[in-house]
């Protein structure tokens, strides 16, 4: 399997050397499945509660290969499901804890990271969502509003005038933006190679270029089990850490879609440029459009950017091939120009890859002592962070059952969504979002005020 053809891949301090393939069976006390972010933070987690533990990570290439070494590099708060459905779904209360846990997760990461000797460029700037039209003012505008109301003060997110929001950086056609300081800026290969390391110093063994192919729970007198080409790994717990690629396993077709982020970087850009520019705090940004774009000024000073709108593809495949695609590569170099006039130079890097969004849009932890069999995942394009808080669920659940703790109290914890629908509905559900969220983005940048249209197309993307 190939690594990854990433900027953060290239820029890594040193040549990434796979580790040894599982040959022969295996007793531990947890098998993880899966070497990004989910499986070695929980590893770490596991260790440092128990040093005993005998703990393996499998995983199919190398570590980072997934997700964790490909993403946006934004170490944020965020939450897939929208507060009012979190609210909906599990109370004022839940929602409080969630929220100030996440908070709080953000710099516990950055200290996990520099406490186990990681240096992954992790800076706390802040993220900024600018308006570009008054449209996504008056969305943005409403979302500070909201906030408000849920308990959040200007300190957690606050409107920009546009004057402020053009000091911390310039991009075009702003006429505002929201500031929430809960975000940091990360180099995601470094942190996620550092903790394969760190895992492993831990006495934590990690075996490469092993894919599990049937992972398999306890049943009369044998334990659980963790299947792989030419060998088997028997465990208390197996835990599924395979996020955007979990739909290749047996058995876990419907479970979350793999959705495709694409990302582009440009050369290093010259001190005249950032002078220009600023995002001198190294704040995240993105806009107020429905599609999803991310950016972060990197610590070679180029830019990282990405977005959503690659296609669906028909039954939740995960090929290598569609992490290329040559249509929105070309959207996001444009769209990066747009947002930054000034941009120099060509774009350097072009790679993508699968994350993984369940059905209801909530993550979850789910531990079943009975079968052994757990896993963590499904959170869409905001797993940085949310990583490391299911790690702390994860382990806390094996480690001590029967303590509620700050971790296992949490919404998405033993939270059992629902399955995607059958093809072909599933491929016309998520493509035609796609198209309408594409189209709704198209109809408000063309008309700089509001219509009928853009309340309709909001409407219905908001159901
Ligand atoms: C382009 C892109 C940009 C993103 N940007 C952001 C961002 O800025 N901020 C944010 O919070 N989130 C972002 N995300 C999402 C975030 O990266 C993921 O949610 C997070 O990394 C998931 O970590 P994970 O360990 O659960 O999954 P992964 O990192 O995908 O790890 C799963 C691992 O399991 C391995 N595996 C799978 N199947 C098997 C098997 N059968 N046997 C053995 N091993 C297997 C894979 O090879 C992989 O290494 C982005 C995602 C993408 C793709």
């Amino acid at each position: 399997m190939q690594a990854p053809h990433s900027l953060w891949w290239s820029t890594l301090p040193d040549p990434v050397v796979p580790r040894a393939t599982l040959r022969e069976h295996l007793d531990v006390d947890v098998a993880i499945v899966g070497g990004g972010f989910t499986g070695l933070w929980t590893a770490r987690e596991l260790k440092r509660r128990d040093p005993a533990l005998r703990v393996a990570v499998l995983e199919q290439s190398v570590c980072g290969f997934g997700a964790s070494g490909r993403n946006g590099g934004w170490a944020s708060a965020y939450y897939p499901l929208g507060d009012d459905a979190v609210i909906a779904r599990h109370g004022n209360g839940a929602f409080d804890q969630l929220r100030r846990t996440l908070q709080r997760a953000v710099p516990a990461l950055g200290e996990a990271a520099r406490a186990d000797g990681i240096d992954a460029h992790f800076v706390q700037g802040g993220s900024l969502k600018f308006a570009r039209s008054d449209i996504q003012a008056r969305r943005l505008r409403e979302s500070v509003d909201t906030a408000r109301e849920l308990g959040d003060g200007p300190e957690d997110l606050a409107w920009l005038s546009e004057s402020e929001a053009v000091e911390r950086a310039r991009v075009s056609n702003a006429l505002g933006a929201t500031f929430s300081p809960h975000c940091a800026r990360i180099h995601p290969a470094r942190l996620v190679r550092g903790l394969a390391e760190v895992v492993e110093a831990l006495g934590v063994a990690v075996f490469e270029n092993t894919t599990v192919t049937r992972i398999v729970g306890a049943r009369a007198n044998r334990s659980p089990e963790a299947i792989t080409v030419g060998a088997s790994v028997h465990a208390r717990y197996v835990i599924r850490a395979t996020e955007g690629f979990t739909t290749t396993l047996p058995g876990e077709r419907r479970r979350v879609v793999p959705i495709y982020s694409l990302m582009i970087a440009t050369q290093p850009q010259s001190r005249s440029f950032w002078d220009e520019v600023g995002l001198r705090h190294y704040e995240t940004f993105a806009d107020g459009r429905h599609l999803i774009i991310y950016g972060q000024r990197t610590n070679d000073d180029r830019l990282a950017f990405g977005g959503r709108g690659a296609p669906y593809h028909f039954a939740s495949t995960v090929e290598e091939r569609y992490d290329d695609n040559a249509r929105v590569f070309a959207l996001l170099a444009r769209t990066l120009q747009e947002l930054f006039p000034a941009l120099e130079g060509d774009i350097s890097h072009r790679w993508g890859g699968p994350l993984a969004m369940p059905r209801d849009h909530s993550p979850y932890v789910l531990v079943d002592h009975a079968s052994g069999l757990a896993s963590a995942g499904g959170y869409t394009g905001d797993g940085v962070v949310m990583s490391y808080v299911a790690a702390n669920s994860l382990a806390d659940l094996i480690t001590a059952p029967e303590t509620a703790t700050e971790f296992t109290t949490l919404p998405f914890v033993q939270h059992h969504g629902r399955p995607w629908e059958v093809e072909p509905l599933r491929w016309l559900g998520i493509n035609t979002g796609l198209g309408l969220a594409t189209w709704a983005d198209h109809v408000e940048g063309h008309r700089h005020r509001e219509s009928r249209a853009s309340h309709w197309l909001e409407r219905l993307l908001a159901g």
